[in-house]
């Protein structure tokens, strides 16, 4: 119809309106290269969903081993049973790429009320934080809900205590109060802080998470504590009171410790120094379980290799699982990936990221061209019987953020139905019963199906049939 008009104006010739078109339309919309895919993928999504090995993996992950600080013995045995099964899984290869890592320890953790009436509140340090003095610091309190209401009563910080009562309005605006809040208060004299759990309201439930000290600003110790006691706090600095409060943190920084990336591959058949990059962090929170985050996702990427190899499907290109160390608190795992593997950014096809728990699948976000994304979402039109057909504007993550970087190949991410996640992030309720058993079993079928197909398809990612 548009065509029509255009030519019927004489606005364009007829020729030049057609070559138009054929390119204006991607070629994506060619997808013969799809159908030799449904039956392996059929069977792919089959073998995932048949059963709750994967549940049954997390499981014993995090019932065993518990939650998997960067630095505790903990992670480093878990590290030491994945690649034991992964060579029970028989990869192709298994191997553990040696890292340092920051090793951060909480120590003992207290805060009272001292004034008004004593009262002792739950409280949880912030994971890089420094240590309290042995008997603690005793102080005022200063209760503001934000950054600028502290800048309008910065007067008044000097040798207080802080408490942020910032309300939730979503992770990436909140995070900031944990990540930045110790260094805004200690600019304006305080001795230490405490910040309102970055989350969605729970039942008292603390959640921890990395802060960032900034450079030239005193380090002054930090902690979390409930939206309940916050809001209490709140209520009584209202009430006109004065407010005392002693705070007793044990956290201090050791030497970098050793830990690994753990990579398990299916060589490819046809291209094997191509690459496809499905991975996960294996490190958590020293709170709960580190189920959801990210023990969860890890597995899921881990049991790629597992379903491909039980099929006996072997791709084109190299799928190349990572459970990454050192996620939380320095990133030090996807550092290394991209300055041990940069000479081979060129040949990673794709790299997919699952972080965002293992929820009920909903998609993909993706980072591409044009091309990758008409590409992606046919794959994705694949996935129908586990629900993660969407495919959203932007993906990655920030384990494989660094090599993205560096070698601007597609990045893709796990998205799930994310209503619960930051209800027991970096919390101690971050346990694998939050994980219904069918959810993780989609979510790794999803990603099987995603990474075996963009492995194996003739064209490279981003190509078009026959370029290659
Ligand atoms: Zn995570």
């Amino acid at each position: 119809m548009l065509l029509r008009m255009l030519s019927r104006r004489r606005i364009l010739p007829l020729g030049l309106l057609l070559f138009v078109a054929a390119t204006a339309i991607p070629a994506a919309q060619d997808t013969a290269w799809l159908e030799p895919y449904r039956e392996p993928v059929a069977k792919i999504l089959a073998a995932a969903t048949k059963d709750d090995f994967a549940w049954q993996r997390l499981a014993y992950l995090t019932d065993t081993f518990g939650n998997r600080l960067s630095g505790s013995q903990a992670l480093t045995d878990a590290i030491e049973w994945a690649a034991a099964e992964m060579a029970r899984d028989k990869l192709d290869t298994v191997r553990k790429d040696p890292v340092k890592v920051p090793h951060w320890v909480r120590g003992a953790e207290s805060l009272e009320v001292t004034s008004p009436h004593h009262l002792r509140l739950p409280v949880l340090g912030l994971g890089l934080s420094v240590g309290t003095p042995s008997e603690g610091i005793e102080a005022d309190a200063l209760v503001v809900d934000s950054f600028l209401a502290l800048e309008q009563r910065a007067s008044e910080a000097r040798g207080k205590i802080v408490v942020f009562n910032e309300p939730f309005k979503g992770y990436g605006p909140t995070v900031a109060y944990r990540v930045n809040g110790a260094s805004q208060a200690a600019e304006a004299g305080a001795l230490a802080v405490l910040v309102r759990s970055v989350g969605l309201d729970g039942l008292r439930t603390l959640h921890t998470g990395m802060l960032t000290y900034r450079e030239g600003v005193p380090k002054i110790p930090a902690a979390a504590i409930s939206g309940e006691d916050a809001d209490r706090l709140t209520r009584m600095a209202a009430r006109g009171e004065r407010i005392r409060l002693k705070l007793t943190m044990g956290a201090e920084m050791l030497p970098d410790a050793d830990s690994a990336n753990v990579i398990g591959e299916i060589r490819g058949r046809e291209k094997p120094e191509e690459i496809v990059v499905v991975g996960g962090h294996f490190d958590s929170w020293d709170v709960g379980a580190g189920a959801t985050d990210d023990g969860g996702g890890a597995v899921a990427a881990w049991e790629v290799a597992r379903l491909l190899k039980t099929l006996d499907l072997k791709p084109r290109r190299t799928i190349r699982v990572v459970l990454f160390t050192n996620e939380e608190n320095g990133l030090r795992g996807g550092l290394d990936y991209r300055d041990r593997y940069r000479a081979d950014l060129s040949r990673h096809v794709l790299m997919i990221e699952s972080d965002a728990g293992v929820f009920a699948p909903i998609g993909f976000g993706l980072s591409g061209n044009e091309t990758v994304r008409s590409q992606v979402t046919a794959i994705a039109s694949l996935l129908a019987p586990v629900g993660a057909t969407h495919v959203a504007a932007t993906g990655g993550g920030a384990d494989i953020g660094p090599s993205i970087t560096a070698g601007r190949m597609p990045a893709m991410s796990l998205d799930v139905d994310g209503a619960k996640y930051f209800l027991i992030h970096h919390t101690d309720a971050d346990t694998v019963d939050k994980i219904h058993p069918a959810d993780l079993a989609k979510c790794a079928g999803a990603l099987a199906a995603m990474a075996y197909v963009v492995a194996d398809m003739p064209q490279r990612l981003g190509e078009t049939t026959g370029t290659r």
